[in-house]
């Protein structure tokens, strides 16, 4: 079933998710309170309108409440951002994503309920940090505070052409394989009779400090 998505700030961040979702088929009212950004996005999002999030009588007129997902990402404007996550949070919508410009303002729109707050900026830089120091890893998401997948690139002849089950990674490392990535690009769920072969990366997870410790020694 389609999902509807209301994207409120239409700036890089707000942009970018407002495209990506139409790319990938879904429905977004594109909201921002300046024309300009809105007329950007006329021939681009289901709807846009021009709105002062800010106001609760225009977010009610909107219908914000009958969205099931809600992106609030205003930038600059930390006041705007909290009190539109509040009086979207209050109107009963399920799921609100909410941008932070920083620590503190991540911490108050956790408290005031987002039920997911984003760092744009932090995140990309830690993950292209990880991206640089990494020898063999080919890509990497968080996925909590503690916990990371990543794709990795199986480099050491002892590695190859053995089982997982000899392999033995979550014994030895304490990192999962889920997949592999055949070096013609096939992925394939892992099972413990699979081989690894030259060429080969690894989907993992496990924790970031244990996949880290693989990836130098794989
Ligand atoms: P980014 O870092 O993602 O580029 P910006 O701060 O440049 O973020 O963009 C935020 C957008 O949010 C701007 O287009 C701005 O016009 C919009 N915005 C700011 N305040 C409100 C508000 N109260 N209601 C709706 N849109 C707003």
């Amino acid at each position: 079933m389609k999902k509807s998505f209301a994207v409120i700030g239409l700036g890089r961040f707000g942009g970018s998710v407002t495209r990506n979702l139409i790319e990938s088929g879904q429905e977004v009212l594109a909201i921002d309170s300046t024309e300009e950004r809105v007329n950007e996005y006329m021939n681009i999002a289901t709807h846009a309108v021009v709105a002062n999030a800010q106001d609760e009588n225009t977010l009610r007129s909107l219908g914000i409440r009958n969205f099931d997902t809600v992106v609030v990402a205003i930038g600059e404007d930390i006041q705007a951002s909290i009190l539109t996550t509040l009086m979207v949070k209050e109107m009963g919508v399920a799921n609100v994503w909410a941008k932070a410009q920083n620590d503190y303002h991540a911490r108050v729109l956790e408290k005031i309920g987002a039920d997911r707050v984003v760092h744009p900026e932090r995140d990309m830089g830690k993950r292209i940090a990880h991206r640089l120091v990494a020898r063999n890893l080919l890509d990497y998401l968080e996925l909590s505070e503690k916990f990371s997948m990543a794709e990795i690139k199986v480099q050491k002849s002892k590695f190859v052409n053995q089982t997982l089950e000899k392999l033995n990674l979550t014994g030895r490392f304490g990192v999962n394989v889920a997949a592999i990535r055949r070096s013609n690009g096939v992925v394939e769920l892992a099972h413990s009779s699979s081989v690894v072969h030259e060429g080969d990366n690894l989907l993992v997870l496990g924790e970031t400090r244990d996949v880290e410790h693989l990836d130098e020694k794989i």
